[in-house]
């Protein structure tokens, strides 16, 4: 059985890495927009290769 903890955080997949990634106090009021882990991920597109900066 799962136990449950007060440290336990929501957490999303990032849309970009796919990779789990745990709400930040950041985003509290954004949470439900929140797709991507980072700014980085955030940036890039999946698929698509940015070039230069
Ligand atoms: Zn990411």
């Amino acid at each position: 059985m799962a136990m449950r903890r007060k440290s336990d955080l929501p957490h999303k997949i990032c849309a970009t890495c796919e990779r789990p990634f745990v709400w930040r106090k950041k985003w509290e009021k954004v949470w439900d927009e929140v797709r991507y882990c980072s700014k980085k991920c955030s940036g890039s597109r999946r698929g698509a290769r940015t070039s230069g900066s």
